[in-house]
């Protein structure tokens, strides 16, 4: 395994980091056991890096987390999350000062832990900027001088609202998704090199787009358009008429970026983090990538809308074009 420097916050996470939203059963029921056998398995192989969220099956990742890193929890750095809570664009966010800080309480309890190593503003653009501004992230930097959480940070899809966020307040870490990936690479234009600048921890989620770069294809809920998954499929076919799994390229590509401190992948069994492990010595074949992103061209960065409209990237579209 490879280290990097999480930012300034003097935290040194593993390459690949483990996802544990698939825990909370959002790709399909996890056979809990089996997700168990993967934590520890992540953590034999030097992954120290663990994402949940109270939202990951509405806690049931968190709680199955928790139990899962009952004697490992010094081996590993936590990061977790605050402020959504259902999928209800209306109902299922909170960002007030009140909810947050009950909430690192719950996800103390249910993590079986002191401190949360990270403690992230989860999907940003679903609040009101002005109160992510003035109220979460003060709210969050009090928890740090308490002790609860150690840095604090911020998570989300349109990447302006991150970086406008970050601009006015000051994070440890910026944890974007689905922006730095095969299909997309969008990150690079906007907060790459703001981070760079600011000495922030960079944390990309979701090098397989969700599961969009995988033989299994994307979940119901992805909300990616249309032509984007059809070209993927096609990008997938093409791989596996030269004897190569897309999701193997995929993380290859991914982990290549030299900014990202960790590249965080989303699984709840032992045989993907095996295979995602291995992917750290390899690089990509040129002639195959080269094959793929030209599939992928007449596609490539389209986003998607997430989250208030006045958050939105400006180019992001709806689903079904
Ligand atoms: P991902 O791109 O990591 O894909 C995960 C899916 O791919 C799962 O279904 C998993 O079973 C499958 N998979 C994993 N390795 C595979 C392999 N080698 N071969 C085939 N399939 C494989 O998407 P993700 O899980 O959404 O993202 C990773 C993590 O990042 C999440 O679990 C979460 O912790 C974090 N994240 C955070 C946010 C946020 O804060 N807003 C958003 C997205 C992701």
């Amino acid at each position: 395994m490879i280290y990097r420097a999480l930012g300034k916050t003097g935290l040194e996470v593993s390459v690949v980091g483990f996802g544990a939203s698939p825990l909370g059963d959002e790709f399909g029921a996890a056979d809990a056991e089996e997700a168990t056998r993967a934590v520890h398995h992540a953590v034999d192989q030097g992954i120290n890096f663990f994402d949940v969220s109270p939202y990951y099956g509405r806690t049931l990742a968190e709680t199955r987390l928790g139990q899962a890193l009952e004697g490992h929890r010094d081996k590993v750095i936590l990061a977790t999350k605050a402020g959504r809570y259902d999928a209800d664009p209306e109902t299922g966010f909170d960002f007030s000062a009140e909810r947050i800080t009950q909430s690192v309480e719950e996800s103390l309890t249910r993590l079986k832990t002191d401190t949360i190593d990270l403690f992230q503003a989860h999907d940003i653009e679903f609040g009101h900027k002005v109160q992510i501004i003035n109220e979460t992230l003060p709210a969050m930097r009090k928890l740090k001088q308490s002790g609860k959480i150690r840095f604090v940070g911020i998570t989300g899809y349109p990447l302006e609202i991150l970086k406008e966020v970050a601009e006015a307040v000051g994070v440890d870490a910026i944890l974007s998704y689905c922006r730095f990936n095969v299909l997309d690479r969008s990150m690079d234009d906007v907060l790459t090199p703001f981070v760079q600048k600011r000495g922030i921890g960079l944390i990309n989620a979701s090098p397989l787009h969700m599961r969009v770069l995988t033989e299994k294809g994307p979940p119901e809920w992805h909300p990616a358009p249309k032509r984007v998954v059809q070209a993927a499929r096609a990008a997938t076919r093409y791989c596996r008429d030269r004897g190569v799994d897309i999701a193997e390229l995929a993380m290859q590509f991914a982990l290549m970026h030299e900014v990202v401190a960790t590249t965080l992948v989303g699984t709840s069994k032992v045989r993907h983090v095996e295979r995602n492990v291995k992917m750290v010595d390899d690089a990509p074949d040129p002639e195959l990538l080269a094959g793929v992103l030209e599939i992928i061209k007449p596609v490539a960065n389209i986003c998607w809308r997430s989250g208030r409209r006045e958050n939105d990237d400006p180019d992001a579209v709806p689903k079904q074009s």
